[in-house]
């Protein structure tokens, strides 16, 4: 459900450090494929928008107003009201992910791959002062996502296997 403004929602993260007040809302219900993946009768969503890195923002003001956001944007574009349908929820924000993951400032991918040079500063797959320390996965090269970070584990295995 994207935004009614998707470059403005940027200008909020970016420049404001804030969450747009009209976020793009992704939503993944995976009991629709697995139905064992939620209890009988029920299904579990998984909602996810667009934050800013954490720089010491207020938080749970901040997911209070933007559940509160979304919660209004599931009900007007799918005409229901779904509130009343939840059971039970639990959040992950910049700051749980930062603290669970050790990710700095609760960020996703890495290194910010933002501009033209990015993809030359990510991390590569091993290190040539230490001899058979190698990397692999999303902060490393290629890059974050399933995909890359398969191939990321393509890569790191040729280069065990002597192919590098
Ligand atoms: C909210 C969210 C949505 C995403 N959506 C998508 C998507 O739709 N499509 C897509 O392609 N990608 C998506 N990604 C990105 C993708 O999930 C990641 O890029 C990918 O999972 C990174 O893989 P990884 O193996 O590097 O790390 P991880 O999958 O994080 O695996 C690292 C593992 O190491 C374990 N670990 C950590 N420390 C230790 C330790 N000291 N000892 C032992 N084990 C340890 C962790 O518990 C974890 O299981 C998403 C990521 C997030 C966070």
């Amino acid at each position: 459900m994207f935004s009614g403004d998707y470059e403005k929602e940027f200008r909020y993260l970016f420049r404001e450090k804030t969450i747009s007040p009209d976020p793009t809302v992704y939503i993944f219900i995976s009991s629709r494929a697995v139905p064992s993946d939620a209890p009988p009768g029920h299904e579990n969503w998984y909602v996810m928008i667009n934050v800013p890195e954490n720089t010491g923002q207020d938080w749970d003001a901040l997911i209070a107003e933007a559940r509160q956001n979304i919660v209004e944007k599931i009900n007007r574009m799918l005409g229901t009201d779904i509130e009343r349908h939840i059971v039970s929820s639990s959040v992950a924000d910049p700051r749980s992910i930062e603290a669970d993951t050790a990710s700095y400032r609760g960020a996703l991918y890495g290194l910010s791959s933002n501009n033209m040079m990015a993809a030359f500063y990510r991390h590569p797959n091993f290190r040539r002062s230490i001899k058979g320390l190698y990397f692999v996965g999303g902060s490393v090269h290629p890059g974050g996502g399933i995909p890359l970070c398969l191939s990321s584990a393509r890569i790191a295995d040729s280069d065990i296997a002597g192919n590098h």
